[in-house]
């Protein structure tokens, strides 16, 4: 990897706009900005001036340019920097991209500036991913959650269990490699100890990634019932009221009727299916198949029941209930909502399921009204467990993270093992720094230094 040349790039989308920046950065980035550039006044670190770009051979101007100068270390990439504002004309935009390279410039690759950030160590690698998440992000939450790992939460976490392991493998290495010099070697329970310490906060980080997913990835609701019961009415509440993501990724649609909306900030894609139940017609069965599999790939079904019913009035006559119950057994195990809808018609409806109701919470909504709508939209962020009280800052948000997780807890498990099948420190070693290397690869290395300062600052070994 090349990191001594100077690079450049167009650093605004493509197409027209208002303004258009196309960023340097390495050793000549100022050198190569002020050859194409009449400036005001001569660049200076952390000022923005103003100027023209002008072509090198004949003194055409191109453009009203502002150049701003980050001089290194205190950048982006931590190396000098110049950014250059103009309008966002595109043939702008690529000849001044033209004119760098003529001056020595190399174009940069997808990503590599953010890539030298991280290879020079102002950013480690969750934050790296951060920078690409917070671009990427579609609701304003999912954003700050970026942002925050950005500004190193998800680092912060892992930092101390990172650092009591490395204390661990401080204290058995000195064992092993100075066993003559009289430095006491640490017994199995207090090694088993150790271990079992680091466990708890693993296992609670491994465990965010249940949040951090939905944060990132949302989730899919299919909003099921028979017919006529509202389904597309609530579904249309909703969409209207929380805001439509208009560039959620496109799925398989298969014809339903589908929209990606943002339920305090998570991302909720919404199914609305033909309606669910036993039938003979062979165009509704269609919908009928298409709404179970529709239902296959839902995180959460959202039962839809019709408060107005004949048999809601009074308590449950069988008829509706029969129906009702049969829909909510077939949802299986599958987290579920039940709505009793139009409950403006109805506002003591009530549903006893036969059988075993799988513990689905029910809320009375109606969409002509509104009424109820806040309640629900609480159940689905309940059902999702996005209503985790325990949020804390920095969880894993990607399956990078959480495998990295996984492959230390289960590092740690072996060498619980090993210790208890008594194998020599070497080998006990080694499994934990395959612990420590899992999450080196979240945040950043560690190196055989910050192991070997450890040693030599607490053992006072050798003085
Ligand atoms: P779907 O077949 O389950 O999608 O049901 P629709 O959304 O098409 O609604 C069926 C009928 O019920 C329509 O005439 C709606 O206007 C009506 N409807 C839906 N929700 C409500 C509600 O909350 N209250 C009342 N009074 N009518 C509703």
């Amino acid at each position: 990897m090349e990191l001594d040349d100077t690079i450049v790039a167009i650093a605004t989308p493509a197409g027209r706009g208002g303004i258009g920046v196309v960023r340097l950065s390495g050793p000549a980035a100022a050198a190569i900005a002020g050859a194409m550039l009449r400036l005001r006044r001569p660049l200076e670190a952390g000022r923005a001036v103003f100027g023209e770009l002008v072509e090198p051979r004949t003194g055409e101007r191109l453009d009203e340019v502002v150049a701003t100068y980050f001089a290194a270390p205190h950048s982006y990439t931590t190396e000098d920097v110049v950014e250059i504002s103009a309008h966002g004309s595109p043939v702008v935009l690529r000849r001044m991209v033209e004119l760098a390279l003529e001056g020595g410039a190399r174009l940069a690759t997808p990503g590599e500036f953010t890539l030298r950030a991280f290879l020079r160590g102002r950013i480690d690698l969750a934050q790296a991913e951060a920078v690409r998440d917070l671009i990427e992000a579609q609701t304003l939450f999912q954003a700050k959650t970026a942002a925050l790992q950005l500004e190193g939460a998800l680092s912060r976490r892992v930092q101390p269990i990172k650092q009591r392991l490395i204390e661990l493998i401080a204290v058995l290495e000195a064992g092993v490699d100075f066993a003559e010099d009289d430095v006491a070697v640490l017994p199995d329970a207090r090694i088993l100890d150790a271990i079992a310490q680091l466990r708890p906060p693993l296992e609670q980080l491994e465990a965010s990634f249940a949040f951090g997913n939905l944060v990132h990835e949302g989730m899919t609701l299919a909003i099921v019932g028979r017919p006529n019961v509202g389904k597309s009415s609530l579904f249309n509440r909703l969409v209207e009221s929380d805001r439509a993501i208009v560039t959620s990724t496109p799925g398989t649609t298969r014809d339903l009727v589908t929209e990606t909306v943002a339920i305090e900030g998570i991302p909720v894609r919404l199914v609305d299916t033909a309606g669910l139940r036993q039938t003979a017609d062979e165009a509704e069965s269609i919908g009928v198949r298409k709404s179970r599999e529709a239902l296959a790939e839902a995180d959460v079904a959202l039962l839809v029941l019709d408060a107005s019913a004949p048999g809601r009035k009074e308590k449950a006559s069988e008829g509706a209930n029969d129906d009702d119950s049969h829909l909510l057994e077939s949802l299986g195990s599958r987290r579920a909502i039940v709505v009793m809808n139009k409950s403006d018609l109805n506002p003591q409806a009530s549903f006893q399921p036969r059988g075993n109701s799988n513990g689905a919470p029910m809320v009375r909504a109606s969409a002509l009204t509104g009424e109820g709508m806040d309640a629900l939209r609480r159940e689905i962020l309940r059902a999702a467990h996005a209503d985790a009280a325990g949020r804390e800052p920095g969880f894993l948000t990607n399956q990078r993270q959480h495998s990295l997780v996984q492959d230390s807890l289960r590092a740690l498990a072996a060498a619980n093992s090993a210790v208890a099948a008594r194998v020599p420190h070497e080998m006990l070693l080694l499994d934990l720094y395959a612990a420590l290397r899992a999450l080196d690869f979240i945040t950043g290395a560690t190196s055989s230094d910050d192991i070997l300062d450890l040693i030599f600052s607490r053992f006072c070994i050798g003085k």
